[in-house]
C-alpha cells in the first residue's frame, strides 16, 4: 500500500459511477501499478459476481459499503490461503473462465494472488498436475491431470482419499479429472497405471494452504 492508495469512498464512487473522468483515470492509472488495490477491485468483482448482481450501476451507496466490507475481510482470506502461491497462474489445461479476471490489466510477468495452488510432481515416470481452488469458505476442487511422455497418460486411474473417509476413484479419459467440493483436512493422493501403483503425494489443505505430509 502506497499514501495514494484508494479510499473507500473512492472506490463506492467508482463502483456507483459517480467519480468524474479525471478522477476515473487517475483511480484507473493507480490501479496499474498497486497490487493492493488492484486486489480489492479484482475481489469486488468476484463478490458482486457472486450476489449475481450485473451491473454496477445499480449499487446503492449502502450496499457497496457492505461490500467493501465484505471484501476486506475476503482478501484477508485469501492473502492468508494463498500468500505462498503468488507467482502461479492457473495452467492453460483450465478454462479460460477460471483464469483471474483482472490479469490483463497488468503486465504479463506480474500476477496478484489468486484463489488457487498449482502443483506439479514427478511420479514414477508420470507427470502429475494438480489445480488447487478454493471453492467455498470451507471447500475445495481439485482438478488433476497426468501426462506421459508429454501427453495424456493412457489407463490411468486417480484415486483421492480423505483421512477417515473411503477413497474416491476416477478413470483420466479426457484432458483431466476433478473432485469437488471437498472439505478441508488430509488427502492422500494415489495413481495407478494398468492397475499398477504409481505412487501417492499426501497432503494438507486448510484455511491457510497446503502442506505436504
Ligand atoms: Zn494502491
Amino acid at each position: 500500500m502506497t499514501s495514494s492508495c484508494i479510499d473507500i469512498d473512492s472506490f463506492i464512487a467508482y463502483f456507483t459511477q459517480k467519480l468524474s473522468k479525471k478522477d476515473r483515470e487517475i483511480l484507473e492509472n493507480h490501479l496499474s501499478c498497486c497490487d493492493h488495490c488492484l486486489e480489492i477491485l479484482a475481489t469486488t468483482t468476484q463478490v458482486l459476481d457472486d450476489e449475481t448482481l450485473s451491473h454496477w450501476e445499480t449499487i446503492s451507496e449502502t450496499r457497496a459499503q457492505a461490500t467493501l466490507n465484505k471484501i476486506t475481510e475476503k482478501i484477508q482470506k485469501i492473502k492468508e490461503f494463498y500468500q505462498w502461491s503468488k507467482e502461479q497462474l492457473p495452467p492453460l489445461w483450465i478454462k479460460p473462465s477460471l483464469q483471474p479476471a483482472m490479469v490483463s490489466v497488468r503486465s504479463e510477468n506480474e500476477i496478484f494472488p489468486t484463489e488457487h495452488i498449482f502443483i506439479q510432481r514427478a511420479m514414477n515416470g508420470l507427470y502429475t498436475e494438480m489445480y488447487i481452488e478454493r471453492s467455498d469458505d470451507q471447500l475445495v476442487s481439485i482438478k488433476v491431470r497426468v501426462l506421459q511422455d508429454k501427453k495424456i497418460a493412457p489407463r490411468v486411474c486417480i484415486i483421492m482419499e480423505r483421512k477417515g473417509e473411503g477413497p474416491s476413484a476416477r478413470a483420466l479419459k479426457h484432458h483431466y479429472v476433478s473432485f469437488n467440493d471437498l472439505p478441508f483436512g488430509q488427502y492422500r493422493l494415489n495413481l495407478e497405471q494398468d492397475s499398477v501403483d504409481k505412487g501417492e503425494y499426501i497432503f494438507e489443505i486448510n484455511e491457510k494452504g497446503l502442506y505436504r505430509s
